[in-house]
């Protein structure tokens, strides 16, 4: 009976898996960045999967020389920056962090810092603001179902036009991140950047969604993407735009935000996705929330 008691401990002890580590790393930013680092990290713990530390820089035009997050001590970072350059070594320790194959979340504006770090823009795969143009790289959005780089048309990069429900298209279903979610879903009233410009190489375009001609582009812009660079497993997502606290956050809140920031957490950390898709995910018609980030 002892033995048997020991084998089912053993047995539950192997199945019982240590949660992912991730690192937020925030603490300058033009967004409400002490309502989405704490959004993120709710989200990740609440599904029990991830064990979330918050590095926080200094603030905005002060000395950078002591930041320096210990990236490689992570499964995924997640970028929540947008501010002051790092110190060089922290760059060092990103860049090697990311060659060693690292995972990687770029949310929000994150995706709109650090326009002269040529190697940062394409890890990012692209970027928008920060004066950026036609010589940080092509135009990048979507046409006839694949992603297309415009390199002739000169012009800003990153813009959005008055936030708006979202209507997102699969543009892969095959990918570990999408595979079972619906082709079409609606996402909660947030910005759709478009214009963006960059560098690199969309490895798939997960989720595309059309900005309004009238309020944005009228070209298929790609709000949920993978970046290809080298061994990093790369999320690159533009949506989730903080609001003004936890409980006034409707971006965040969104039920399909949530799972998309669960699963790209779990395949930028693992390369695989083991989480199923839930009953309460948005339909192409129905936004859904999770107000508690669980
Ligand atoms: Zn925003």
């Amino acid at each position: 009976m002892l033995y048997f008691a020991v084998a089912i401990l053993f047995v539950a002890g192997c199945m019982a898996k240590e949660p992912i580590k991730v690192l937020i790393v925030t603490g300058q930013n033009n967004h409400n960045w002490k309502i989405s680092s704490v959004a993120i990290e709710q989200t990740l713990e609440n599904s029990g999967l991830f064990q979330v530390d918050i590095a926080v820089s200094p603030p905005e035009k002060s000395d950078m020389g002591a930041f320096n997050p210990n990236f490689k001590g992570y499964k995924l970072v997640v970028l929540d920056y947008n501010g002051d350059s790092w110190n060089d070594a922290t760059n060092r320790a990103f860049l090697d962090y990311i060659n060693a194959g690292g995972g990687l979340i770029v949310y929000h504006a994150a995706s709109n810092t650090f326009r002269e770090w040529k190697e940062f823009n394409k890890i990012i795969g692209f970027g928008g603001w920060g004066n950026r143009d036609e010589s940080d790289g092509p135009y990048v959005y979507m046409k006839d179902g694949k992603v297309f780089y415009d390199s002739t048309t000169p012009g800003p990069g990153g813009s959005h036009g008055s936030q708006h429900e979202i209507l997102l298209n699969c543009g892969d279903n095959k990918h570990p991140i999408t595979k079972g979610l619906p082709s079409q879903w609606l996402h909660a009233k947030d910005e759709l950047y478009n214009r963006m410009r960059g560098p690199g190489q969309v490895a798939s375009p997960l989720y595309f969604s059309l900005s309004p001609a009238d309020n944005g582009t009228g070209r298929e812009e790609i709000p949920y993407c993978t970046i290809k660079y080298g061994k990093a497993r790369i999320f690159h997502v533009t949506l989730g735009h903080a609001g003004n606290s936890l409980e006034d956050n409707r971006a965040m809140q969104c039920t399909g935000f949530q799972v998309m920031l669960l699963r790209g957490a779990e395949w930028a950390a693992t390369r695989k996705v083991k989480q199923k898709v839930p009953a309460d995910f948005p339909t192409a018609t129905q936004v859904t929330y999770r107000k508690q980030y669980k």
